[in-house]
């Protein structure tokens, strides 16, 4: 049968299609394996991936009149996916990170004199929709550029009413108007100072209004919470996400990233899709993370930048449980790039690179209920495509620093070519 195409990428020196693992999330050895074609094309029609295979098999397959994008030299690989993403935020804490990164000063240290992220939720509700509508799109741009294509983002720097509403607002905006699909999440996240000593008050507020209000208007798909110390407790997290759950949000949670919170445990209960951090997770929770079918969403900026303690990956992959890297994009420290994500749990948290491709791509699509859709190279899935200036992935870890990504389709379209949004 003959295929019609608008376009087909060829001569791949790699291509890493991550087929056949979009039924379920991998796991142990499942996350070495990257389904990689030499001299590979992959073809798109109307948006979506129409064949995949060799070059020669692919161009066998199509009809005429197709424009042809040379990838000799070249790594092509899935749209990357950012499955935990604090977006909207106003405000910057690079004082803070210095004190934390340089002279060890522990972040609660840093909220108790009035610093911390009060004064980011502070200076978000002062900023203008256009303000924060404006920041946040090139937050957007420079994750497309660096071959990030789908993301999830979490309200939660603002946490009033309005405020939350607000933010949740702005992310459905920009899910309309830019090219990154945005997965959206109401995150029950800091407290604000005039509820330091009141979290159980504030907690009554989402709970009873906040939450029914996000549904009511149909702004969020998920529910997720700050289960930590100085945050929400295990109690308070416990009826945020019920509540959520209740009005028909699927569950996520920040566990066990400061210190152990109970908030995996929480969450493996809750049923959570992915439970994120996992620092100081214990491996009887892991176990049970595992038995209920979740991912573990691991994070390695705050590690990397401050904190020095990573989530164990090598024993929690060889626990069986599923992995998926996420750049935690927020005030605390900013960073867009999951090429970056891939390069710090391959250097510092021992994955391989295999692993950390896997987590970066299907297993990310996983954590956000996608795999379906994208994820990896396959008839039938979006036309979401990362040509990377890389020979192999291996790349990932051994060029660093700078952003790798040549060329990157949205759905069939270039959205960003050497470092620069197409428009
Ligand atoms: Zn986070």
């Amino acid at each position: 049968m003959v295929t019609k195409a608008d376009f087909v990428i060829v001569n791949a020196d790699e291509l890493a299609t991550l087929k056949g693992k979009s039924d379920r999330p991998q796991i142990r050895k499942e996350m070495s394996e990257l389904g990689i074609v030499k001299d590979g094309a992959v073809a798109v029609k109307d948006g979506k991936i129409v064949a995949v295979g060799t070059t020669k098999e692919v161009l066998d397959k199509l009809d005429k009149g197709f424009e042809v994008i040379d990838a000799s030299g070249k790594l092509v690989t899935p749209g990357l996916v950012d499955p935990h993403v604090h977006l909207v935020f106003a405000g910057s804490r690079e004082k803070e990170l210095e004190q934390m990164a340089v002279e060890g000063v522990p972040y609660l240290e840093i909220k108790a004199k009035g610093g911390g992220m009060p004064t980011t939720l502070k200076k978000t509700g002062e900023a203008s929709i256009q303000e924060l509508l404006r920041r946040t799109t090139k937050i957007l741009d420079t994750m497309l550029i660096h071959g990030t294509t789908t993301i999830e983002a979490k309200s939660g720097y603002e946490m009033t009413f309005q405020g939350e509403i607000r933010q949740m607002e702005i992310i459905r905006a920009l899910s309309k108007t830019h090219p990154i699909d945005i997965v959206p999440t109401f995150m029950a996240q800091g407290i604000p100072f005039e509820y330091e000593n009141k979290v159980d008050q504030l907690t009554d507020e989402i709970v009873k209004k906040w939450i029914p209000e996000v549904v009511r208007r149909e702004l969020g798909e998920y529910c997720d919470v700050f289960c930590e110390k100085g945050y929400f407790n295990v109690e308070q997290s416990k009826r945020i996400l019920e509540t959520g759950r209740k009005y028909g949000l699927k569950l996520r949670i920040h566990a066990d990233w400061l210190a152990h919170s109970g908030g995996a445990k929480l969450g493996a209960e809750l049923g959570v899709v992915s439970a994120d951090h996992l620092i100081y997770t214990l491996p009887e929770e892991i176990e049970v993370l595992v038995k209920r079918g979740a991912i573990g969403t691991f994070l390695p900026t705050t590690p990397f930048c401050y904190l020095g303690t990573y989530a164990k990956a090598r024993e929690i992959i060889n626990r069986g449980l599923p992995v998926a890297l996420g750049t935690d994009y927020s005030a605390a420290d900013m960073c867009e790039s999951m090429q970056m994500m891939m390069t710090i749990a391959i250097l510092q948290m021992k994955m391989t690179t295999e692993e950390a491709l896997v987590a970066s791509t299907i297993n990310a699509a996983h954590s956000i209920e996608r795999a379906q859709e994208i994820g990896s190279l396959e008839e039938g899935k979006k036309a979401d495509i990362a040509i990377f200036a890389a020979p192999n992935h291996k790349y990932f870890a051994y060029h660093y620093g700078i952003n790798l990504a040549e060329k990157v389709f949205k759905k069939g379209r270039l959205v960003a070519e050497n470092g620069r949004r197409v428009k």
